[in-house]
C-alpha cells in the first residue's frame, strides 16, 4: 500500500475511533526519514530508516533489503509497525528501514560491507532505548550479527539489546525463528474457535520463512494443507500434502512444484482453490476485487503485509469471510523480538517453552480484545484492530503533552 493509501484509509476510519482531525494529522506524520546513500565495490544504494512514531515506546522495526524499496514504502511500512506494537500491547513505537538492492547479486563480503554501512550511516539515530533494528525482507540473523558488531565498534560499548533477530549464540531469543509463524498459528486457533470451523483444509501462498514454518505448525496440528506455492508456481492435493517431503524438494531444487506427487497451480489459482482457510504469506496486493468474490476460504489469515487490497477487503467483508489482518496475525515477529530486548536487558535466557507461553498468551490476548470490538458486527475485524490501535497511540501521545 501507498503512503497516499495509508493517509486516505486513516481519515476514513478516524470517525470510527473518535479522532479529532489534529490526531489523525499526528498518525498520518512520520516524526523522521532518515536517508543515505550507501557505497559497496563502487555502488551505490539508496537507504532509509523511517521513524514513525514512538508514543508508545523506542521505535522498533526491522530492515529490509529489496530492489523495490522506495522511501514511500519504507514509510507505509513504518506507520505499520507503530500499529502493529500498539495491538500487541508491545512497549514500542514503530520504525522501518530499507535498502534499494537486490541482495541476491550480493557476494557475502558485499553483503557485509552492505550491512556495515547501513549501521554507519544511521546508528546516531538507533540504539536499545531509541529506536531497535530487526531482520524483514531478505535480511537475516547472521546480517543482525554484523550490524551489532559495527554498532558496538563505533560506540564502543556492548550492547546486544541495539537489535534483535539475532544469532541465539549473539544473544538471539529462542523461538524467534519461528515466530511469526506460530503467532500466526496461535491467532488462528482463537479464530477457528471462535467461528467454529469443522473443516481445516489450508492454502498457503508463500514458502519463505513465515510460508514453511506455517505449513509446517499447521501440519503438526493435524491441518490438512492442501496448497502450498513460491514464486515459480504451487501444488494442490485435496487430500493433503506431505510438508516434510516438500520442504525436502523445495531445499533441494529450489521450488516446491518440482514436487511430483500433486497437482501443479499458479499462485492465482491457489488463492481461489478449494479450502476453508487461505494463508497469503508471501507479497502484498494479491487479493484483489478480480478474485476476492472467487475465494473459497471462510479464513484469511494475513502472515504477509498488505496482501489484501482495499477493494477486496470490502467485498471479503461483505461475503462475511474473516480476515485476520497483517497487524496481528504476523505480529509474532516483533513480539519475540520484544522478548529478545528484555531478556538482553536482564541478562537473561528464556527457554523454548517459556517463549511459546507468553507469544500465546499476548496473541490470544491481542485477538480477544478485537474480537470485542468486532462483534458489535458494525466494522470488519481489521477495522477493529486498527480502531483499539489508534486509541492506545493517541492516549500515549495525549499522556506526552505533545497534542
Ligand atoms: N520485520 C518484522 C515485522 O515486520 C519484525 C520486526 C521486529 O522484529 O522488530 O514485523
Amino acid at each position: 500500500m501507498t503512503f497516499t493509501n495509508v493517509v486516505q484509509f486513516l481519515e476514513k476510519i478516524a470517525p470510527l475511533a473518535n479522532l479529532s482531525k489534529k490526531e489523525v494529522r499526528l498518525l498520518q506524520t512520520p516524526d523522521k526519514v532518515l536517508k543515505a546513500e550507501l557505497t559497496v565495490n563502487g555502488k551505490k544504494y539508496p537507504a532509509y530508516r523511517v521513524q514513525f512514531n514512538n508514543a508508545r515506546g523506542p521505535y522498533k522495526g526491522g530492515i529490509r533489503y529489496h530492489p523495490e524499496v522506495s522511501e514511500d514504502e519504507v514509510t507505509s511500512l513504518a506507520f505499520w509497525m507503530t500499529i502493529k506494537t500498539a495491538v500487541t500491547d508491545l512497549p514500542f513505537g514503530g520504525a522501518k528501514g530499507g535498502v534499494t538492492v537486490d541482495p541476491k547479486k550480493l557476494s557475502k563480503k558485499e553483503l557485509e560491507d552492505l550491512s556495515r554501512a547501513y549501521v554507519r550511516a544511521f546508528y546516531k539515530h538507533l540504539g536499545p532505548e531509541t529506536d531497535i533494528p530487526a531482520p524483514d525482507v531478505y535480511t537475516t540473523p547472521e546480517i543482525m550479527g554484523w550490524m551489532l558488531d559495527e554498532y558496538q565498534k563505533l560506540t564502543g560499548k556492548k550492547a546486544p539489546a541495539f537489535i534483535t533477530g539475532k544469532p541465539l549464540e549473539l544473544g538471539g531469543s529462542k523461538v524467534r525463528d519461528i515466530a511469526t509463524a506460530l503467532g500466526g498459528v496461535y491467532v488462528l486457533e482463537e479464530a477457528v474457535k471462535k467461528v467454529g470451523l469443522k473443516e481445516k483444509k489450508v492454502a498457503i501462498m508463500g514458502f519463505g520463512n513465515a510460508g514453511m514454518n506455517m505449513a509446517k505448525l499447521l501440519a503438526e496440528r493435524g491441518y490438512t494443507i492442501v496448497a502450498v506455492s513460491d514464486s515459480k508456481g504451487g501444488i494442490y492435493d485435496a487430500k493433503g500434502l506431505d510438508v516434510n517431503e516438500i520442504i525436502k524438494v523445495k531445499e533441494t531444487k529450489g521450488a516446491v512444484s518440482e514436487y511430483a506427487k500433486a497437482d501443479k497451480i499458479s499462485n492465482e489459482e491457489l488463492l481461489e482453490s478449494d479450502c476453508s482457510v487461505l494463508i497469503p504469506s508471501a507479497l502484498s496486493g494479491v487479493i484483489t476485487n478480480k478474485n476476492a468474490k472467487n475465494i473459497k476460504a471462510k479464513i484469511i489469515l494475513e502472515l504477509a503485509n498488505g496482501p489484501t487490497t482495499r477493494e477486496a477487503d470490502e467485498i471479503l467483508s461483505t461475503r462475511k469471510v474473516l480476515v485476520l489482518p497483517d497487524i496481528l496475525a504476523n505480529a509474532g515477529g516483533v513480539t519475540v523480538s520484544y522478548f529478545e530486548w528484555v531478556q538482553n536487558k536482564k541478562n537473561e535466557s528464556w527457554s523454548e517453552q517459556e517463549v511459546k507461553k507468553k507469544l500465546q498468551e499476548k496473541m490470544v490476548s491481542a485477538f480477544q480484545h478485537i474480537w470485542k470490538e468486532f462483534t458489535d458486527g458494525k466494522k470488519s475485524f481489521r477495522t477493529a484492530a486498527y480502531i483499539l490501535a489508534l486509541k492506545k497511540i493517541v492516549a500515549a501521545q495525549k499522556n506526552k503533552k505533545r497534542i
